[in-house]
């Protein structure tokens, strides 16, 4: 059996490596356009800003394949042509500038994403880059050295965006970032990218959210859709990938409304025998079922390597992702799994949301910081649905805790049940997930019904009387409170009823909400019939005050 491959990455190598483990017969070749094969694109933001050796990040040649696994990488061969019906592809060989056929028994679509590349004048100025392949960050590496960059101009601010952000601020260089959507970091809910605003003006990147570059001059004023004038000595387009596919449009494969090849969970095309892998292969939601396309390393190698096995005649089938998610900012890191808020409003959930700002370790301890956990779950079902993090240390590992729960249809009420890892230097004797879970059961199960602030502000906004009791002490009221709050600290509630209508609904808050909570079960246990605590406390709303964090 001869297998084709085309793209030399992380799908087409994984594609390859596994389809031989499996048999040694198969012939295997893969193409690659460009001369570098088999690279951590994950890594590039990171060569930009270090000095990673490239050798570093490109540690296998065509002839290291060769030798550990026989399989022939021809790359700098661009494949030009594929004729499903005589299952050949035309190649390009790039070097010796020559067109030749080759013929295949299963053909592998591995040809990846491109950066999207706005209709605007001025992105072809030498001063103005994307991110997609080693040659482009030699390219900005390059520059960067060579020339007196002060300024910078990041368009996007999707984790890629975020990550060049980072790694030019590391040069000293003044970044600013333009963001299309509402919010930075757009596929989090807009109450979440908050945190990450306000970090990112503590390191000093100023961020521009509901607006777009229209135009980027030579001298290096760019001008935006709101009217914005931006000057940068570099700009980085960072405005997401589109699937690489025309080939595969050309030769006939069906493809979904963003261009991504569509498979069945062998990873097999519509067409009997093509099969297709990474980011130019559709996913589908391991929650909802429905289409979901998250370019992802993660991603690319687990379905090469289920597509390896399936070309091979192997049992694995492809289940899934979740978009499960991480960018470290400086020393903070954002992860986010499964559905946002925004997401399970569009599917056909009952949504439980909660913020839960917890330390990250025994508080005692050095180092100990807060990190901010959104969670959603189903009300119906009780099945928790995502789960976003913000936070310095430890969001990796409680994002995959959460990840993993999802994965397996964990309910709110399983997590608190979970036997995690516990020493004061790591966690606090309840994990904060197991916090999480206990919170959404409370909410779900056990009537401690909670609000969001930007439901708060809705109601209020429409007239709702709702009485707003804030329980922490007279000063920190006195520094900053919500309109209409009114001060009754939690010592004192049980001795203030009076003051407390059983007409309207309450809202108890505290900081982060956990005196809030305690005021709540108060009010409840003394009859009060509808009371909410305040998701993630006053912390939470005060995030929330800024732009489009509703
Ligand atoms: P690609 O890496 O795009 O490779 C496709 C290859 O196919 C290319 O080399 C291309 O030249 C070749 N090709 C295309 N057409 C042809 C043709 N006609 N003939 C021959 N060759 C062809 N993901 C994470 O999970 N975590 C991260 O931290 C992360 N960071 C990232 C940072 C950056 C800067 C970028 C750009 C991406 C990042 N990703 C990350 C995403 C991840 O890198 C991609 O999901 C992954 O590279 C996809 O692998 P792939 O093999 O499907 O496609």
């Amino acid at each position: 059996m001869r297998i084709v491959i085309i793209g030399a990455v992380a799908a087409g190598t994984s594609v390859a490596a596994k389809a031989r483990r499996n048999s040694e017969d198969a012939e295997i070749v893969i193409y690659e356009k460009d001369s570098d094969i088999s690279y951590s694109v994950c890594g590039l933001p990171y060569y930009i800003g270090t000095d990673i050796e490239r050798a570093k990040l490109t540690p296998r040649d065509p002839a290291w394949f060769k030798k550990r696994y026989n399989i022939d990488i021809k790359n700098r061969h661009e494949v030009v042509d594929v004729d499903i019906k005589k299952k050949t592809v035309t190649v390009h060989d790039i070097a010796g500038d020559r067109v030749f056929s080759d013929s295949y028994d299963r053909l592998v679509f591995c040809t990846g994403a491109r950066p999207v590349i706005p209709g605007i004048p001025g992105t072809d100025l030498e001063f103005v880059f994307t991110l997609r392949n080693v040659r482009d960050a030699d390219r900005i590496k390059d520059f960067i050295s060579k020339k007196k960059v002060s300024t910078a101009l990041v368009a996007g601010s999707g984790f890629i965006g975020l990550e060049i952000a980072e790694t030019l601020a590391g040069f000293g260089i003044e970044v600013t970032i333009v963001e299309k959507a509402l919010s930075i970091l757009p596929a989090m809910d807009g109450d979440m990218s908050v945190y990450i605003e306000e970090y990112l003006r503590g390191r000093g990147i100023m961020t521009f959210k509901d607006d777009y570059i229209t135009s980027i001059e030579k001298t290096g004023l760019c001008r935006t859709a709101s009217g914005k004038e931006h000057r940068a000595d570099l700009i980085i387009l960072s405005a997401g990938a589109r699937p690489e596919t025309s080939l595969a449009v050309k030769a006939g494969i069906e493809t979904a409304s963003n261009g991504a090849i569509i498979t069945n969970e062998y990873m097999e095309t519509s067409v009997k025998g093509v099969y297709a892998a990474g980011d130019c292969a559709m996913t589908r939601s391991l929650i909802t079922g429905e289409y979901l396309y998250r370019p992802l390393g993660s991603t690319a190698n687990k379905t090469g390597r289920i597509c390896g096995d399936a070309i091979t005649g192997g049992p694995l089938s492809f289940r899934g992702i979740l978009g499960t998610g991480i960018v470290r900012i400086f020393d903070r890191t954002a992860a986010m799994t499964g559905l946002t808020e925004r997401d399970v409003l569009e599917a056909d959930f009952v949504p439980e949301v909660i913020h839960n700002i917890k330390p990250d370790r025994s508080e005692y301890m050095p180092g100990s910081s807060q990190m901010v956990i959104k969670a959603v779950a189903d009300r119906k079902t009780g099945r928790i649905l995502g789960a976003q993090i913000f936070g310095a240390d430890g969001v990796d590992k409680r994002i995959d805790v959460f990840a993993t729960a999802i994965t397996f249809k964990a309910k709110a009420e399983d997590l608190f049940h979970l036997d995690l890892a516990y020493a004061p230097p790591y966690s606090t004797t309840k994990d904060p997930v197991m916090y999480t879970g206990m919170i959404l059961d409370n909410a779900i199960n056990r009537g401690r019904s909670l609000i969001t602030p930007a439901e708060l502000r809705r109601r209020v906004g429409a007239g709702d009387l709702i009485q707003i009791i804030d329980v922490r002490s007279p000063a920190d009221y006195s520094r900053g409170h919500i309109p209409g709050a009114v001060n009754i600290p939690l010592s004192e509630i049980r001795d203030r009823l009076d003051e407390i209508s059983r007409e309207h609904p309450v809202v108890t808050h505290c900081n982060k909400g956990v005196s809030g909570n305690a005021a709540q079960n108060i009010l409840i246990l003394k009859g009060y019939s509808e009371v909410y605590n305040l998701s993630g406390g006053y912390k939470n709303y005060a995030a929330g005050i800024s732009p489009g964090s509703d």
